[in-house]
C-alpha cells in the first residue's frame, strides 16, 4: 500500500494461476513516504514539554498556535501543496506518515484536519487572488478554517441550507445561522454555505464563500457536548465579503462542497484508528496491572478490540488511496468512516464493561485506566458517529457509491 513499488516481505500475494492475476497489497508505506517520520516523531518529542501536554485536548481547543506555526517552520503542516502556495511539493503519502505521528504524539488534528480540507478546496476551485491571499497564510500555519455547513435546520439533508448571501455591487451581505460551527471560536476563516438563489432547486442556488472571522455582524456562541468537545452556533447579520472571497461558482457551491466532504468522508488518510488502538493499548496495561490477563476470555476481547484498530488503519490508508490515485469513488470514503466510528462506540463499550469500576474514572482520577483513556473513549466515539455525516449518512453512500443503489436521500 501507498507509493510503494518493490516487493514487501509483509506484501499478501494471490498464489499462482489466481484468476485476478497478482493482486499485490502492501501494508507499509514506501522507504520515501518514511523518511519524514522520524523528523515528525523529533518535533514532537521536543516541543510536547510538560506544561505543552497539561493544555492538550483532543478537540479544537487543543490547537496551539505556537506549535502550528512550528509545525509550518519544519515542514511537516502541509508538505504536499505546491511551492507556489508554501508546500514542497511532498509525495502526499508523507502527509499520511506525519498524520501517524500527530496521533502517535496524541496531538489534535482538529484544526489542521478542517484547515487542510478547506485549503485543498481553495486550490482546487479558488481563485488565484483568493490563493495567493489565503494559502499562504495557512501554510506559515498564521491562519486556520472552520466549517459552516450545518444549520438548526439542516444538518444530513446539508443543500437545504437556508443562510443567505444577496450580492451588492462587488461584495456580498450575509445573513443567516450556522449550528455546530467547531473551531469558530479559535479560526481566522470559516468556510461557509450559502443560499444565493432561494427560487432554484435545493442544491443549485448555492455558493461558498471562505469568510473572514473577523467581519462584522458575526457572532460566536458556544455549545459544550458530551465528548468535551467544545462546538458553536454562529450568527450572520448583515455580514458584508467582498466577492474574491467566493469559493467557486455563483449558484455551483453543491460541487465545491461536494469535494470538501468527500475529503471529510475518510479521505485525509494516516493516523485513522489510532484513538481505538490507545483504547486496547490502555485497557491491556489495566489488565496486565490487575491480573486479568491470565483470563483467556479477557485476552480474547483484547485482541478483538486491537484487530480491529488495525482495520481502521487500513481502511483509513486505503481511502486515502483510492483519492490519490484518483480512481472515482467507490464509497471507500464512507466504508471507512462508518466503521471507524462504529467500531470503536461498540469497543469503547466493551473495554468500559472489561475494566469496570476502574474504567469510570476520569482523566486526572487516580487509577483511571490508561490516564482516563477508556472513559473518554466511550464518550468521544459516539461523536464521530455524527459529525462529518452520521452513520446513516455513511451506509446511504455506500449503498449508492459502492452498490449501485438508487440515491435513497433528496
Ligand atoms: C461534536 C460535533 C461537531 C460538529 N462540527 C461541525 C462543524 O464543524 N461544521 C458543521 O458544519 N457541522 C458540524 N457538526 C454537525 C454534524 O455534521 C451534524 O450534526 C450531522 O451532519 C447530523 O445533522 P443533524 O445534527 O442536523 O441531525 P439530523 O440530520 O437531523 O439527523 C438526525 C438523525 O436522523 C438520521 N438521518 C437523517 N437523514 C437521514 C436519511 N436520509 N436516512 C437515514 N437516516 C437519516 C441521522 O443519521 C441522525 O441519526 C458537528 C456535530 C457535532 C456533534
Amino acid at each position: 500500500m501507498g507509493a510503494r513499488g518493490g516487493r514487501s516481505a509483509r506484501s499478501l500475494r494471490a498464489g499462482r494461476g489466481a484468476p485476478l492475476g497478482e493482486p499485490h497489497i502492501e501494508f507499509t508505506f514506501s522507504a520515501q513516504a518514511e523518511s519524514v517520520r522520524p523528523l515528525a516523531r523529533h518535533f514532537f518529542e521536543e516541543h510536547i514539554t510538560p506544561e505543552v501536554r497539561a493544555r492538550m485536548h483532543f478537540s479544537w481547543d487543543g490547537h496551539d498556535p505556537v506549535i502550528q506555526r512550528k509545525l509550518a517552520e519544519a515542514g511537516l503542516l502541509f508538505p504536499s501543496w505546491p511551492r507556489e502556495y508554501g508546500g514542497r511539493n511532498a509525495d502526499p503519502w508523507q502527509a499520511s506518515v506525519i498524520r501517524e505521528e500527530f496521533m502517535r504524539a496524541g496531538w489534535t488534528t482538529h484544526a489542521i484536519g478542517t484547515t487542510g480540507m478547506v485549503a485543498d478546496t481553495v486550490l482546487a476551485f479558488g481563485s488565484e487572488e483568493l490563493k495567493r491571499e489565503v494559502l499562504p497564510r495557512i501554510s506559515r500555519g498564521e491562519a486556520t478554517c472552520a466549517l459552516g455547513y450545518s444549520e438548526p435546520g439542516s444538518g444530513s439533508d446539508v443543500a437545504a441550507a437556508q443562510t443567505r448571501a444577496v450580492r451588492d455591487g462587488d461584495h456580498w451581505v450575509i445573513d443567516g445561522q450556522k449550528m455546530f460551527t467547531s473551531g469558530a471560536h479559535l479560526a481566522q476563516y470559516v468556510f461557509l454555505l450559502t443560499r444565493t438563489d432561494p427560487r432554484a432547486a435545493k442544491h443549485k442556488g448555492l455558493t461558498m464563500f471562505l469568510v473572514p472571522l473577523d467581519t462584522p455582524g458575526i457572532e460566536v456562541q458556544p455549545i459544550e457536548t458530551l465528548s468535551d468537545e467544545r462546538t458553536n452556533a454562529t450568527y450572520y447579520a448583515g455580514v458584508r465579503v467582498p466577492d474574491r472571497y467566493r469559493v467557486g461558482p455563483v449558484d455551483g457551491g453543491w460541487s465545491v462542497l461536494h469535494h470538501a466532504l468527500d475529503l471529510e468522508h475518510g479521505g485525509g488518510g494516516g493516523g485513522s484508528g489510532a484513538e481505538h488502538r490507545k483504547l486496547a493499548e490502555a485497557a491491556a496495561a489495566w489488565a496486565r496491572r490487575s491480573g486479568r490477563w491470565s483470563d483467556p476470555r479477557t485476552r480474547e476481547r483484547l485482541g478483538f478490540v486491537a484487530a480491529r484498530a488495525e482495520i481502521s488503519r487500513l481502511l483509513g490508508i486505503s481511502s486515502f488511496w483510492s483519492r490519490v490515485t484518483r480512481r472515482s469513488p467507490r464509497g471507500e470514503g464512507a466504508m471507512s468512516k462508518l466503521f471507524v466510528a462504529e467500531a470503536w462506540i461498540e469497543d469503547a463499550a466493551d473495554m468500559m464493561d472489561l475494566c469496570a469500576p476502574d474504567s469510570i474514572l476520569k482523566t486526572g482520577a487516580p487509577g483511571a485506566v490508561g490516564g482516563g483513556e477508556v472513559e473518554f473513549a466511550y464518550r468521544h466515539s459516539t461523536a464521530l458517529s455524527i459529525y462529518g455525516g452520521s452513520s446513516e449518512i455513511m451506509r446511504s453512500i455506500i449503498a449508492q457509491e459502492a452498490l449501485g443503489m438508487p440515491r435513497s436521500r433528496s
